[in-house]
């Protein structure tokens, strides 16, 4: 472990590495890492998608900027992450009752949206469950 402290010192010498800079910096990668994956699931359907793991990566990402904060003691980093896991959890939630709420279609196993009554994949009339 000495030596990774070591190699990272030397690459970066400004920077003093300790296990807080480390926790205040895997914060900062996984909270800058949802925007990556936001971007790549918006290209891949070519259109604005947020998937569930850009929530789950903020919540990751914030609760280490919130305990890096605690450990500098500074109120205005503390704050800047102490709400911001309501939001995040309750997008959260809303995913997962959305995702449970919809239907698949019984003959081509497509899933549809709660408000369909129709499959758009193959036409079949949707029974409400
Ligand atoms: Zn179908």
């Amino acid at each position: 472990m000495d030596s990774l402290w070591q190699m990272l010192a030397a690459v970066s010498p400004r920077l003093d590495w300790d296990f807080w800079k480390c926790v205040g910096w895997m914060g900062n990668t996984v909270f800058f890492s949802r925007f990556m994956v936001q971007w790549y699931y918006t290209e891949k359907r070519r259109q604005v998608v947020v998937p569930s793991a850009f929530w789950w990566l903020s919540l990751a990402g914030s609760f280490l900027l919130f305990l890096y904060g605690l450990h500098l003691g500074d109120l205005v980093f503390i704050f800047a992450y102490v709400f911001t896991w309501i939001p995040y959890l309750r997008n959260l939630v809303i995913h997962r009752r959305h995702k449970a709420a919809q239907q698949v279609c019984a003959a081509c196993e497509t899933t549809c949206l709660p408000v369909a009554h129709f499959c758009h994949h193959c036409g079949l009339r949707l029974q409400p469950s």
